[in-house]
């Protein structure tokens, strides 16, 4: 696809996120607060599908990894001891012509003179280090004493409780503990829609092991995070495994891959999967002055383990499905003429919506009833839309666009007028085929359920 069709399509993309209520602007009335986001309706459905999958397949269907929820407002001590308040910094470089605040390789450069990539403009200032955390205070006093920061990841609070979950959940190595939860950024420059956001969410898991197991564990778990991916509907031939070369990784760090995913606005990190060594656990033992060790009852020893640690973004994630479901395809209208349809093709199993109920006619109240019945019966199960206004073809376009995988309609069949044998029988449609199939509703459950899991 051209460069030029492929900001088209993230138009059309970032108009039907908000459009349909996936995503807003956030403080849109005031005039929105630059890279802040807020879900509505369907988003916060998708991003929530999107989380309990990860939790379900990283947390309750193993028996190596336990999860936790940390606090945001984070110590100072903890973010000097992991590095973060001397190094977590961008080099900045600001665009004396147009005033832009830059991310140094954003400059582009044109026979061989760097240039603001906005104006062109030449006259730029040296770089310097813009460090990325959000700093606040905690209490009345609003002093050095009580700094604290947002946390800029996940992660360090799996460092710091390491100790306490080690005890309570007496897990032996390798294990892993688990987050989910916001991050904060003060990017220099957020862009590509959510994709580099001040604040959004990340899923981390922090996996503990003996210093030999390291190198193997990191590839277990980049196949792992790829198969993830898989199964939430992003085809491996749109997924790439980076590997970050030495000169680029963190210095101790012994090997980093990023999955990146092929975004219409180009290729870009998904997630990074990284062996961080011992570095982590050691930091934090030597400034808190406790100890972080195992001991390992077979040989008697004790010793700060590795760790293996695959981190994803949820709003990347979810931006990856949005881009990966958007398709456009042409399907009859009412009159039978060919219409461009939008679909978002989502994996039912993380759509926001799993199933449409539709009763033919909304003036008949038999039709109405027994759809109403069917939503009864189906909502313990999974999420469902009700719909009853327009013409039918509209509703499943409605449905489509939002990517609804399945539409029951109860016709004149499903009341048994025409053919006894049809009475309680609907038709269910899948978004993809626009096949529709009869099948009784006292079966809809279970096909329905097996379909979306
Ligand atoms: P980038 O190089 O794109 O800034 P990073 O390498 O700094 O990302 P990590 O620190 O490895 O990112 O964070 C792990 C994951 O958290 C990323 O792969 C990404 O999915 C997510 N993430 C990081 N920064 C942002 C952001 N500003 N907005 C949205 N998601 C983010």
């Amino acid at each position: 696809m051209s460069k030029s069709s492929d900001s088209q399509l993230m138009e059309k993309i970032v108009g039907l996120c908000k459009r349909r209520g996936f995503i807003f602007q956030s403080s849109e009335i005031y005039g929105g607060l630059n890279g802040l986001w807020d879900y509505g309706p369907l988003g916060v459905e998708l991003k929530r599908n999107l989380k309990n999958y990860w939790w379900h397949v990283t947390v309750h269907e193993r028996d190596d990894v336990v999860g936790m929820d940390g606090s945001i407002l984070t110590h100072p001590a903890v973010l000097k001891a992991s590095g973060h308040v001397e190094g977590f910094s961008d080099p900045m470089i600001d665009c004396r012509t147009c005033k832009a605040h830059l991310r140094a390789d954003q400059l582009v450069e044109k026979k061989g003179i760097k240039q603001c990539p906005n104006c062109g403009g030449k006259d730029l200032t040296a770089p310097r280090q813009f460090n990325l955390m959000f700093e606040t205070h905690v209490g009345a006093a609003a002093d050095e004493s009580s700094i604290a920061y947002l946390r800029p990841e996940t992660a360090q609070s799996i460092f710091v409780q390491f100790k306490n979950i080690l005890e309570v959940s007496r897990k032996k190595l390798p294990f892993g503990i688990a987050q989910v939860g916001k991050a904060f950024r003060n990017e220099i420059n957020p862009r590509n829609f959510t994709f580099r956001s001040r604040e959004f969410e990340q899923m981390e898991l922090e996996y503990f092991c003996r210093p030999e197991q390291g190198m193997e564990l990191l590839e277990y778990w980049k196949e792992e995070r790829l198969r993830f991916y898989e199964n939430i509907g992003i085809p491996r031939g749109k997924l790439h495994v980076l590997t970050v070369p030495d000169g680029e990784r963190a210095f101790y760090s012994k090997g980093t891959y990023d999955i990146e995913y092929d975004f219409p606005f180009g290729r870009q990190e998904l997630e990074g999967v990284a062996y961080r060594t011992d570095y982590d656990l050691s930091q934090h033992q030597k400034a808190s002055g406790k100890s972080l060790e195992y001991f390992d009852e077979e040989p008697k020893q004790r010793f700060i383990p590795h760790v293996v640690e695959p981190s994803a973004g949820v709003d990347r994630t979810v931006l990856a499905l949005i881009c990966e479901a958007y398709s456009e395809d042409q399907a009859p209208d009412e009159k039978g003429k060919m219409e461009t349809r939008v679909v978002l093709r989502f994996h039912p199993r993380i759509a926001p919506v799993k199933c449409g109920v539709f009763p033919l006619l909304k003036n008949n109240s038999q039709l109405v009833a027994k759809a109403k019945e069917i939503v009864s019966l189906l909502r313990p199960h999974m999420t469902v839309f009700y719909d009853e206004s327009g013409a039918i073809g509209r509703r499943y376009r409605r449905q489509d666009e939002i990517g609804t995988p399945f539409g029951v309609t109860v016709d004149f069949e499903t009341l048994g007028e025409k053919d006894p044998a049809l009475r309680d029988t609907v038709t269910l449609r899948d978004r993809d085929s626009m096949k529709q199939e009869r099948v009784a509703i006292h079966n809809l459950p279970s096909i329905l359920i097996a379909r979306i899991q």
